[in-house]
């Protein structure tokens, strides 16, 4: 018997698992917007990690992560206090490998300082290869590389930190950060009685000497075994931020106390904490009363790790569809010969597309940022605008393809399943949809003139692509209404397309013609396949998405 077949039947027509992939290779789409970006010196830096990261091995890492949830060990056997969390050993490969890519850091200087070149486009395309394959552990990964934009606000303790921060070696063990080769850093703002209103938080920080002692709770603290966390808590002065070591200068362990770990949809490698604050010990970081300015610095690259691990999860989604139509007859026709299921997976592929575009372009704007105003502008009005767009169609588009496998993406042993789980959080957390279209709001009224301009810029990006100057004029007529709150998500969805346009114009001028031709002019349909494309565009998108 061979081992395709069982006792009753031999196997047939199912496709073969799509791993030992090279995820670079064989992703022309994100090749060509890293080098339309400025990244394309890093192609076989990235060409590496493409392969890693695809390898059989990493997938299976992926998989045992998620099955062996982690467990909360409060108590040792004695009835000690032990708050800590156990993770497979996958967990712990998948956050070293991260680490080892400088996925948590790479976008900083020694002094943690930004890096300067292509560093934020070289980073996003690893982190958009390694959402492909496991997202949870990017959770620490993601807080660890942001915490450095707060800790900014503090340059004693960044000049303290950053030695240990900048280094590439993932260091489990639970010690004194100071002590270890290499560190984690998480985040506590959420409340039980409020997450976007950071404002409503009831932690105290008192004064202890040179630091504070904090008491009260989060509803939400993710990765609770990082080394430390930024927490916002009331001081005399008002919200301020702080940074709560696990471990307090004397070597004791610090006064974190974890209640429970969530049960969560997705996102089921990475922990999710409710903990108390006992007195905790912690250091302030910047000036008190001024903790959401200091935490927003955070916040801002979060967001943009949230847009590239759902275009991450949504490329993925695309290429086991793809994958599995090429192989998977039906009617003694494969399904990527179908003419229907080529509709469908020809439209993904553009949605795709233009997502990493997008992105990518987002990213570029990070790397400038800190010597151009423009693209400082563009930075600030389209974080928001592109985690909207990106995060909010990812759970439709992870359907779709999940349906493309047929009851094989519904269950457990695939990875679609569990990309579908994810995919909603991204939405959710950092600011949700609502949350982001009102600080697109923000971002028009206060810096009036900067992002005029930069509708502008995407205007002239845009030009001359189907439905681009109406999309431009609406989006302008709409922002200045007074009831502007109303129309939000239309405008901000009209936005992020419009710079989706634009982006993709710069990678691939064709298909931001497509895309402008059935997302501009027309209002999409609310199901992938229900646009018309020509024959020739449709295998051109398809083979482009998986040669
Ligand atoms: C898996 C997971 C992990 C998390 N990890 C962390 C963590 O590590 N650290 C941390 O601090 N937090 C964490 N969070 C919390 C997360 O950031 C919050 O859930 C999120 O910010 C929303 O806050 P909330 O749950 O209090 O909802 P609310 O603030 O009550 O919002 C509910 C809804 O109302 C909308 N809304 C809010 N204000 C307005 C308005 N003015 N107008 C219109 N609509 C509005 C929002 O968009 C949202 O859809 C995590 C959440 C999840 C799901």
């Amino acid at each position: 018997m061979t081992p395709s077949s069982s006792a009753t039947h031999e196997v047939l027509n199912q496709s073969p698992p799509f791993e030992d992939v090279d995820l670079f290779g064989l992703d022309k789409s994100l090749a060509e917007a890293v080098a339309a970006n400025g990244g394309a010196a890093a192609e076989k830096e990235l060409s590496e990690f493409g392969q890693h990261w695809g390898s059989a091995d990493m997938a299976a890492r992926g998989r045992f992560a998620n099955e062996n949830t982690p467990k909360l060990r409060t108590f040792d056997a004695r009835g000690n206090r032990r708050d800590e969390v156990e993770f497979h050993p996958a967990y712990h490969e998948l956050m070293a490998r991260s680490a080892h890519a400088g996925v948590h850091n790479s976008t900083w200087s020694a002094e943690g300082k930004p890096a300067g070149g292509a560093a934020e486009v070289v980073r996003a395309a690893k982190f958009y290869m390694a959402a492909q394959v496991e997202t949870g552990h990017l959770c620490p990964i993601t807080m660890t590389r942001a915490s450095v934009a707060a800790l900014a606000a503090q340059p004693d303790l960044l000049a303290k930190t950053m030695p240990v921060i900048g280094t590439r070696s993932y260091d489990p063990t639970f010690a004194p950060w100071p002590t270890k080769r290499g560190m984690t850093l998480g985040m506590g703002m959420t409340e039980k009685q409020g997450g976007t209103d950071v404002r409503s938080n009831m932690t105290r920080a008192e004064r202890d000497g040179d630091a504070y002692r904090i008491s009260g709770h989060k509803w939400f603290m993710s990765a609770p075994m990082c080394d430390a966390f930024l927490v916002l808590a009331q001081a005399d002065e008002g919200l301020t931020c702080f940074f709560m070591p696990r471990f307090v200068p004397d070597g004791s362990v610090n006064a974190i106390q974890f209640q429970r770990l969530k049960d969560k949809l997705g996102n089921r490698s990475n922990a999710s904490s409710e903990v108390e604050f006992a007195g905790a010990y912690a250091m302030r970081v910047g000036d008190e009363g001024k903790g959401i300015r200091t935490i927003i610095q955070m916040v801002q690259l979060t967001r943009q790790d949230c847009a590239i691990a759902s275009a991450g999860l949504m490329r993925s989604g695309l290429a086991h569809a793809l994958h599995h139509a090429r192989y998977r007859s039906v009617f003694q026709k494969h399904l990527a010969d179908q003419p229907l299921m080529q509709a469908v997976l020809a439209d993904m592929a553009l949605h795709v597309e233009a997502s990493i575009a997008l992105v990518m372009r987002l990213c570029r704007s990070f790397d400038r940022a800190p010597h151009d105003l423009n693209e400082a502008a563009f930075m600030r009005l389209l974080t928001p605008a592109i985690k909207y767009w990106v995060c909010k169609s990812a759970p439709g588009f992870l359907y779709e393809a999940m349906e493309c496998l047929g009851g094989n993406g519904y269950v457990e042993e695939g990875i679609l399943a569990r990309h579908y789980r994810e995919s909603p959080v991204n939405a959710i957390w950092e600011g949700s949809g609502n949350v982001m279209c009102l600080d697109v709001l923000r971002a028009l009224s206060r810096e009036a003139e900067a992002a005029s301009a930069v509708l502008q810029g995407l205007a002239e990006g845009a030009r001359g692509l189907p439905g681009a100057a109406d999309a431009v004029a609406l989006i302008g007529k709409a922002f200045r209404r007074p009831d502007s709150e109303r129309v939000a998500r239309l405008a901000v969805e009209k936005l992020a397309l419009l710079a989706a346009a634009a982006a993709l114009n710069k990678v691939s001028p064709h298909h931001a013609e497509l895309f402008a031709s059935t997302r501009l002019a027309e209002n999409h349909a609310s199901m992938y396949g229900a646009v018309e494309l020509g024959n020739d565009d449709i295998r051109g998108l398809m083979q482009r998405a998986l040669p």
